[in-house]
């Protein structure tokens, strides 16, 4: 079992009250993390504002290299966090494994980025204007919240922490409840990494108790959110700084518009409806196609869906228990809701307790929630429209839009669809995915504010900052 700490102010701290987290395969604890409070969090801001100025005025190739201390140290012990991973959040372990190295290699590349960040030099134009130059430079925004959700415990976090650390800010980082005891990892390896007192502080306890003393402090400055649509709303409407943004839930359709390639279609579709038990933000959630293209290719999902390997991600098992109970009893309504109002299972329907199998739904219609409603769950509905325009109208009837895929060999066709969708991204042959990480990456409607990818997460961690010369 971990027991571990949070950091504030450069010290490892326990508490006699801690929350316990729960392993979704085994269902025994896992490990704890202390259950903070209010005081603790006021001084985790203080510790980050005092901090701030000493680090922002650091070159960046010095703050670089202290940064570089913990990268280097979170390399040497990927396996480690990779089990961790693998505990606490029940994602194969190879699957933790690349997590871990996906997210070394966006640390490098986000200092590389960050020193390409060059200020802009002009001459000052406009009518009446003369012997004026301006210098225009990015500088850091202060002290930042980072909270990140369960899925990604490592990636979605330091995605958020190097370029906000790197750029001279100081953050209060809250990990998900599930994804704490990685958190605390992070945090116990910048301890031994020596990064300066108070510049990064993991703060640990369930969002519901500390959330609003975390997003309403006057020290904060900006909030850099992962999570549920639900929580990110909470977060727009309560918290003390308008400086947000939020990655959040997603509904992203496979819309599949010839059967050329029934089999690499099917392939993209299984993987990206499946990867992880389905818990992903971009995972595909519905597909939508023709009742012809449907008579042939749900029968290859099927075949394909039945190969999955159920299991532990002890094993590699590509369906691993969900996440908790909770949301395994979700999607399992879900299914329900689609049986009662005459959806055709075809294949899966099957529990035991949080670990489900893989479940494909035919003939579902616009009315069922599954159609609708995100599960974060291995199952994946198919939607028969034959109509182009109403397959179109179906995929933006969506709250949300985060992205979505395209299956065409018409290039054409396919671009013209594109420009309709109503997503951050539209992928045309190929599966919604999050990266490549220098891409940028957001979504629109419920699906969040702001964009975020390596450049842009610079961007949105820094502000212009003006200096004009008049000579
Ligand atoms: P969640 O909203 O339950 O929790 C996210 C984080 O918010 C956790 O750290 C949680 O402790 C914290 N939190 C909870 N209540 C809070 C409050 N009142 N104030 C402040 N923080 C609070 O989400 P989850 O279950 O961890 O993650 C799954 C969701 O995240 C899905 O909807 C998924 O689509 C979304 N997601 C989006 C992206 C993206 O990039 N768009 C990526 C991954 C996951």
């Amino acid at each position: 079992m971990y027991k571990m700490q949070a950091l504030i102010n450069g010290q490892l701290i326990e508490r006699k009250e801690v929350v316990e987290i729960l392993n979704p395969t085994s269902l025994t604890i896992a490990g704890v993390v202390p259950a903070l409070s209010a005081e603790d969090i006021k001084n985790a801001y203080q510790a980050a504002k005092n901090a701030q100025k000493s680090w922002e005025h650091l070159q960046l190739l010095e703050r670089i290299k202290i940064l570089n201390q913990w990268r280097d140290l979170i390399w040497k012990n990927k396996e480690e966090l990779a089990t961790i991973i693998m505990h606490e959040v029940a994602k194969a372990y190879k699957d933790a494994l690349s997590e871990v190295e996906r997210t070394i290699e966006y640390i490098d590349y986000t200092f590389q980025e960050a020193m390409r960040l060059e200020p802009m030099a002009l001459t000052g134009a406009g009518m009446g204007v003369k012997n004026k130059y301006g210098i225009f430079e990015r500088v850091a925004k202060g002290v930042g919240l980072a909270i990140s959700p369960f899925n990604y415990p490592i990636n979605l976090a330091l995605a958020k922490i190097a370029p906000a650390l790197v750029m001279g800010n100081t953050l209060v980082f809250k990990p998900a409840t599930a994804g704490s005891l990685i958190g605390a990892k992070l945090g116990q390896l910048a301890h031994e990494a020596q990064i300066p007192a108070g510049v990064f502080n993991v703060v640990t306890g369930r969002g519901r108790d500390i959330g609003d003393d975390l997003t309403n402090n006057p020290h904060l400055n900006f909030i850099s959110f992962t999570g549920s649509t639900k929580t990110g709303q909470h977060i727009l409407q309560t918290a003390s700084t308008k400086d947000v943004v939020l990655e959040l839930g997603g509904k992203d359709p496979a819309i599949v518009l010839d059967d050329l390639k029934l089999d690499f279609y099917a392939n993209e579709i299984i993987s990206g409806a499946f990867s992880y038990s389905g818990q992903r933000c971009t995972a595909i959630k519905r597909v939508i196609t023709t009742d012809a293209i449907a008579d042939k290719i749900v029968p290859i999902l099927k075949e394909k869906v039945e190969k999955l390997k159920v299991g532990t991600p002890q094993d590699n098992a590509q369906i691993t228990p969900m996440i908790d109970q909770v949301s395994a009893d979700f999607v399992l309504e879900l299914i329900q809701d689609a049986k009662k109002q005459g959806a055709e299972i075809v294949t899966g329907d099957r529990h035991e307790k949080n670990l489900l199998w893989p479940t494909l739904i035919d003939h579902v219609t616009p009315a069922m929630k599954i159609a609708w409603e995100e599960p974060f769950g291995p199952v994946l509905p198919v939607l028969r429209i034959n109509d182009l325009d109403q397959m179109i109208k179906v995929a933006n009837d969506s709250n949300y839009g985060l992205q979505a895929s395209i299956y065409t060999q018409n290039l054409n066709q396919a671009i013209h669809i594109a420009k309709t969708l109503e997503v951050g991204t539209i992928n045309i042959n190929g599966k919604s995915q999050r990266g490549p990480d220098s891409f940028p990456f957001l979504g629109i409607k419920d699906s969040g504010v702001g964009a975020q990818g390596i450049h842009e997460t610079l961007l949105s961690v820094t502000r212009l900052k003006g200096i004009v010369i008049n000579y």
